[in-house]
């Protein structure tokens, strides 16, 4: 494709903006329209999670486009999961081997980040309170409305991109073509931020460079820090039932339950009352569809194509990795986007699909599995074996967190490490005798040959 060819990319967000200099590098002429108003001038409008842990999938897009160093500067990073028993206990599970964090990094901090590099493109412009109506895929138009002049506009252009997250225009559009298969789930939980402030010398209050869990069994509240030294935390909660968002009504509820549940969090939390109240309940939402893409000129990417809750950190990771996978595309294919686009539609579709039950199953292992001593007993003869045989046993957190295998490999790693784990967590006082211990290196070594 000659390089004064037009691509359009809808959304404006995280994906959005980090493919946008991906492709301005290349000499695209690139024109991105966002529904939203300009961040730069405006302010970071978010309406969800206030910061985002950041793992090696989305590191490694950052940088290609040439941002890592100054997103790192900022991020903090978290060496593991903090787990606050009802009691009030500590308990501290490294994520990986020693030096390996996942990191929390500012949503609207890097939001801004990604779209001041873009505007130092020439062949890069952004089009701000313009949300997408609908595309014509016959003639290759797309239809805006722009809200400052309150008028409809039309454009054009040789590829368009999708990045308008879950509940993408572009996607809409698709729908409607023949043989396009979709699925919206949401599950039965909502989410709410709240907020651990800093303390008096601007520290912060509880561990900075932990990821904090209050697992409950049927839900949970978590907590990541902030550079101001306050945290975010958010509480997963079902909508309904005994314990849910329904029963949540007044002061008193509200406190009682935290009383109940959180002691140690509500004392750090002196606007409980006050967020709980006035910050949105958020919906949480697994979207699948297939295919990603019209002929050779629409793609859909991040959100719009591949929506997933929250539990495993990786929604913007991998919207990020589609960004890598497809600029490594254009290398491989000599930017020839007849074989890019319908290439990447379906190779990436399996892995999306993966990572997103991946992070269904993450749920229960984060508000449950957490607190149960076989579950930790688990993770500790894991990075034992891996330690023992390098290269043969990767964990599958550390698979999808530390690495870039495909997410689908992740997958089917997770379900034959269940067996392995079945087998070793049988054998009687394990829980004494698991260090150096024959029959647990006899049944990896079996497992081992018949993967
Ligand atoms: C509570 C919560 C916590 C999360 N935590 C993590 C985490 O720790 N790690 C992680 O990797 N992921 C996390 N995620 C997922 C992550 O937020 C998303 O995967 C990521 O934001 C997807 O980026 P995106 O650019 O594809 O979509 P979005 O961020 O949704 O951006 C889409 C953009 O398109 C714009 N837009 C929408 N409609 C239109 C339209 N019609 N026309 C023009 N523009 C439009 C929007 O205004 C927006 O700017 C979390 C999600 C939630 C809900």
């Amino acid at each position: 494709m000659a390089k004064d060819q037009k691509v359009i990319i809808v959304g404006a967000g995280l994906v959005g903006s980090l493919w946008a200099i991906l492709m301005a590098r290349r000499g695209y002429q690139v024109s991105v329209y966002e529904r939203r108003g300009d961040m730069r001038s405006a302010g970071f409008i978010g309406g969800r999670s206030i910061n985002l842990a950041m793992s090696d999938r989305g590191w490694k897009a950052l940088e290609k486009a040439g941002v890592s160093e100054k997103i790192k500067a900022v991020a903090i990073p978290m060496y593991g999961r903090m787990m606050h028993s009802e009691q009030g206990q500590l308990t501290f599970q490294p994520y990986g081997k020693e030096g390996q964090a996942i990191y929390s990094v500012s949503r609207g901090g890097l939001n801004l980040e990604l779209l001041r590099i873009g505007s130092q493109f020439d062949n890069l412009r952004y089009y701000f309170n313009h949300p997408c109506k609908s595309v014509d895929f016959r003639q290759k138009t797309i239809k805006f409305e722009d809200k400052i002049a309150q008028k409809k506009v039309e454009a054009s252009a040789d590829l368009i991109f999708g990045a308008d997250g879950a509940f993408s225009a572009v996607r809409s559009s698709l729908q409607r073509l023949p043989r396009f298969n979709y699925a919206q789930n949401y599950l039965d939980y909502g989410y709410k931020e709240l907020h651990i402030p800093p303390g008096p010398e601007g520290q912060h209050l509880i561990e900075k460079k932990a990821l904090h869990i209050w697992p409950r069994g049927r839900f949970m509240l978590i907590a990541l820090p902030n550079p101001d030294g306050s945290f975010t935390c958010t509480l997963f909660l079902p909508y309904e039932g005994h314990e849910a968002f329904e029963k949540l009504q007044t002061d008193q509820d509200i406190e009682a339950f935290f009383v109940k549940h959180f002691p140690d969090a509500l004392a750090l939390m002196p606007t409980l009352l006050e967020n709980f109240h006035q910050n949105p309940t958020g919906n949480l939402v697994t979207i699948r569809c297939n295919p990603w893409h019209f002929e050779d000129q629409v793609l859909l990417i991040g959100d719009a194509s591949h929506a997933i809750v929250p539990f495993y950190g990786q929604g913007m990771n991998s919207g990020f990795e589609d960004c890598t996978i497809l600029d490594e595309m254009m290398d491989d294919y000599q930017e020839d986007w007849s074989k890019i686009v319908p290439d990447f539609s379906q190779q990436r579709v399996k892995d999306a699909n993966a990572i997103a039950d991946l992070a269904l199953r993450n749920f229960v292992e984060m508000r449950d599995l957490v607190a149960d001593p076989k579950f930790l007993l688990r993770k500790k003869i894991a990075s034992h074996l891996q330690d023992l045989h390098p290269g043969k046993f990767l964990p599958v957190y550390s698979m999808v967190t530390f690495s870039h295998l495909p997410y689908n490999k992740a997958l089917s790693a997770s379900q034959a490490q269940d067996q392995l784990f079945e087998h070793i967590l049988a054998l009687d006082g394990i829980e004494n005798n698991w260090k150096n211990n024959p029959e647990v290196e006899r049944i990896f070594l079996q497992w081992l040959k018949e993967q």
